[in-house]
């Protein structure tokens, strides 16, 4: 296969320039002298990151950019508001071993590597104290054995943080400690890295999912049609073209996607790319994300017009994520009472 443009790049080098100053960050994009500039938080504890094909598809000059209200550390964020909290799905209390989590039948999720390649301020992980660290081969290994023991479990989840912060030598570690396990049958990896930094998703690492014996499934997550043109929708042609199935997942969020429009070609683009709808998640109720809540009310409203205007098979359930609920709560489509 000839060499693609994104391979040129390491994703390592991309990862590593990264802007991490909010101040940087509107300097490049010509928003220095914006109002804007002066609502900037100061040394937040979730720090700006934002990797630089992701900044470059951002519009110049534009304060609401949908891209740059995604990473923009602004003061709001430090207000508290009644109802936002720390750690609003009482994971803290869920894991039956650190960095596994057990609550769905079937299915148990891994937290394969603390870090993202973004930091997006709406993340209800923002607040969790894993910081860049990843478990490592040790630390993944009572996640092993566990996973060993509970023969129910046909699903291993990689999740994070973000499962690609591991390299490709750490991830073929793993799947083949995964691949040893008898009874799982699937890898599903769940990911934002290769939306922001698309040169992530390398030769090897499409090779270490096209020749598991685990069937791979890849989530990705992507709000705004425009994150397409990153480089992702190239970048993903080789996962398509070896059979493994792409789904998305996006968070409504006020300003960024919580409009009609903005919602039906994020459907439509992302499956013109081979990338199948799958979730819409309300906002996780977590401090300093208040900002991006979306009403009940209107979000209702607003999912009943894309089911109106999108064929089924390109809606993604609205779901929503309660704290002790043994599963995601599906608010629709809801059956009819009649
Ligand atoms: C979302 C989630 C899953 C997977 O749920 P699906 O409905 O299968 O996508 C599994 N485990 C945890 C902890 C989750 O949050
Ligand atoms: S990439 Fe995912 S886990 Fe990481 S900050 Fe963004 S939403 Fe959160």
């Amino acid at each position: 296969m000839l060499a693609r443009a994104h391979d040129t790049e390491d994703w390592r080098t991309l990862l590593a320039s990264a802007v991490t100053d909010a101040r940087e960050l509107l300097r490049r994009l010509d928003l220095s002298d914006h109002p804007l500039a002066t609502t900037l938080q100061q040394g937040p504890s979730f720090p700006v990151r934002v990797p630089t094909p992701y900044l470059a598809c951002m519009r110049r000059g534009d304060a609401d950019d949908p891209l740059l209200r995604q990473v923009l550390a602004v003061a709001s964020e430090e207000q508290s508001v009644a109802g936002f909290g720390i750690d609003p799905l009482d994971e803290a209390g869920q894991n039956p071993l650190p960095g596994l989590l057990h609550k769905y039948q079937g299915r148990a999720l891994l937290i394969a590597a603390g870090g993202c390649a973004v930091h997006c301020r709406y993340c209800f992980r923002r607040h969790f104290p894993y910081g860049d660290n990843n478990p490592g081969r040790r630390g993944l290994e009572p996640a092993l054995d566990y996973l060993a023991a509970h023969t129910d479990i046909q699903e291993i989840i990689l999740s994070g943080g973000d499962p690609l912060m591991l390299d490709d030598d750490a991830l073929g570690w793993l799947v083949a400690q995964l691949e040893r396990i008898p009874h799982l049958r699937r890898l599903r990896i769940h990911t934002r890295f290769p939306v922001v930094i698309p040169q992530r998703l390398t030769g090897r690492l499409v090779d270490l999912l096209a020749n598991t014996r685990l069937r791979s499934v890849v989530v990705l997550h992507l709000n705004h049609p425009r994150e397409l043109d990153t480089g992702i929708a190239d970048a993903i042609i080789p996962l398509r073209q070896r059979g493994i199935p792409l789904f998305n997942q996006s968070v409504l969020l006020k300003g960024v996607n919580d409009n009609l429009t903005t919602l039906t070609e994020l459907c439509e683009l992302s499956f013109d790319a081979g990338i199948q709808p799958y979730y819409l998640h309300l906002l996780d109720r977590v401090a300093g994300a208040a900002h991006f809540e979306v009403p009940m009310a209107a979000a209702r409203q607003l999912y009943d017009a894309l089911a109106a205007a999108l064929p089924g098979y390109l809606l993604p359930r609205l779901v929503r994520e309660r704290p002790g609920a043994p599963g995601k709560v599906a608010l629709a489509p809801r059956w009819e009472i009649s």
